[in-house]
């Protein structure tokens, strides 16, 4: 090692001398001593391998220890929070897709540090079946013969694959050999699960000869899968499930279809087009004998995967080894079971991904008048002098892969603070709030979607910016 290095190597704080300082109790206490070195040792390691790389590193001592501080604060944290969803993404996948209703949520509570009837049957005294609790419910609100739940779609449509159509043919159109979501893609999966994919028509275009053609020894079903989020457009064709399922049925085969968001309830209330998004009954009376879908998209429950269909197809899948792997917890199986009962009771507005996907404009935009008031009352009492605030309508989506093509017209809140930097900037310290807000940055302004938040979540981005307004501006930057 060079004498320079060497000379700045010394400048590093020690651990002792890190580990004195008054702050870091607080710290052991929450992380325990051992962890609080073991973070510490990390960072002063990464520290002493970039002076090797480069020498003229800076630093001083008074960095390194609100590093430190930064870090120890960072870990000690819950990783998994709760966060202001203000993009007006209904379905978010990054930010947990559905909420969970309040009942389902109370539900969950009760199970989870108790002991429950999860595989146990009060009235035989003995050992119960877990998906008992959830399968007559999905047989009521789809029509279904009967039901499986697993760990979520993708585990779904694997484990029917695997189950109905291994070492056999499974044909499918071009135009659905779709990825979504980054690491579901239709081909892989069907490889993964054993099956061997034909895949048939064109990429625009797939007609019912297509199918007929393909039909042979090995076949064993032909597969429907839900475009998501893609979609074509123009001089295009497929063909319509009802005559699917009369080709299949008299060779001999299954039609599943992957649904991918499975609705319960026709979604054309809230001005969405229900035409490539049948409800999960629609499908199943078109003719499909196995139909997939996710809780937690369009459904609004927790994620799980939910397949129902025909009994005796259903039943290979229930007997099946990798079901085992796949099984559903506790907590999910209350928050799902809730969430059906919901339906059942027809109430579907106490289920939040419904409720806003449903919430009208009119609403909207009265509660972007409200709030747009209690922000310009904000700050009018800080130190910011210049400040734009106002009501603008705009385009909110489902997500999810749902109705990708459908916008739900909305309301925000536009916020110009002209003296803070970069609209772009704003958004990301909001992030860093104790309570992170993530909000849509357009130009110069935020937007602050009403149709995604909470209650109480007004309220939280007040915070948020008074917390990060008052920021020292070393420690915004
Ligand atoms: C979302 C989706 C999946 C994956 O579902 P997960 O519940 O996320 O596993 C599979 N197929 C389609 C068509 C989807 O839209």
């Amino acid at each position: 090692m060079d004498a320079k290095i060497q000379t700045v190597m010394r400048k590093i704080p020690s651990m002792d001398r890190l580990l004195a300082l008054p702050w870091v109790a607080e710290y052991e206490e929450k992380l325990g001593r051992e962890t609080v070195k073991f973070l510490l040792s990390e960072m002063l390691a990464a520290l002493r391998a970039k002076i090797i790389k480069d020498a003229d590193t800076a630093f001083d001592a008074e960095t390194i220890e609100a590093e430190a501080r930064a870090l120890l604060q960072r870990k000690a944290a819950p990783g998994l929070r709760r966060v202001v969803n203000a993009t007006g993404v209904v379905i978010h996948t990054n930010l947990g897709r559905s909420l969970l209703a309040d009942e389902a949520v109370k539900e969950v509570c009760a199970v989870a540090g108790a002991y429950n009837t999860l595989e146990y049957s009060l009235d035989e005294g003995k050992r119960g079946n877990r998906n008992d609790h959830v399968e007559w419910l999905l047989c009521r609100l789809t029509g279904a013969e009967a039901a499986l739940v697993v760990n979520n779609n993708a585990a779904a449509v694997i484990l029917a694959l695997s189950a109905l159509a291994k070492d056999k043919e499974s044909i499918v159109s071009r135009g659905e050999l779709v990825e979504i979501g980054g690491s579901f893609r239709i081909p892989d999966i069907m490889a993964l699960s054993g099956t061997k994919m034909v895949e048939i028509g064109t990429t625009n275009r797939t007609h019912l000869g297509d199918y007929e053609k393909a039909i042979g020894e090995e076949c064993a079903m032909l597969l429907k899968i839900h475009p998501s989020n893609y979609r074509i457009t123009g001089f295009h064709s497929a063909v319509p499930r009802e005559e699917l399922a009369e080709l299949a049925h008299a060779r001999g085969l299954i039609l599943m279809e992957d649904l991918g968001s499975g609705m319960l309830i026709d979604a054309s209330a809230a001005g969405l087009s229900s035409e490539n998004d049948p409800t999960v009954a629609e499908s199943l009376r078109a003719g499909c004998d196995i139909v997939t879908f996710s809780g937690d998209k369009l459904l609004g429950g927790p994620q799980i995967g939910a397949i129902v269909g025909k009994k005796e197809l259903i039943a290979r899948l229930k007997s099946h080894q990798l079901l085992r792997a796949l099984r559903v917890d506790k907590m999910t199986l209350a928050a799902f079971e809730a969430t059906l009962r919901l339906y059942l009771r027809g109430d579907y507005s106490a289920v939040p991904t419904v409720e806003m996907i449903f919430k009208k404009e009119d609403e909207l935009r009265a509660a972007a008048m409200r709030f747009s008031r209690g922000l310009k009352n904000f700050f009018k009492k800080t130190r910011i002098r210049r400040f734009s605030i106002e009501a603008v309508p705009v385009k909110d989506t489902v997500g999810g892969g749902s109705f990708p093509q459908s916008e739900l017209p909305g309301f925000a809140v536009a916020l110009r603070l002209p003296e803070m930097g970069s609209a772009g900037k704003l958004a990301e310290r909001l992030r860093s709030a104790a309570s992170p807000v993530i909000a849509g940055a357009a130009e110069d302004r935020l937007l602050f979607h009403m149709r995604t938040l909470r209650p109480g979540d007004e309220k939280r981005i007040i915070a948020a910016l008074d917390e990060i307004l008052y920021m020292p501006a070393e420690k915004a930057h």
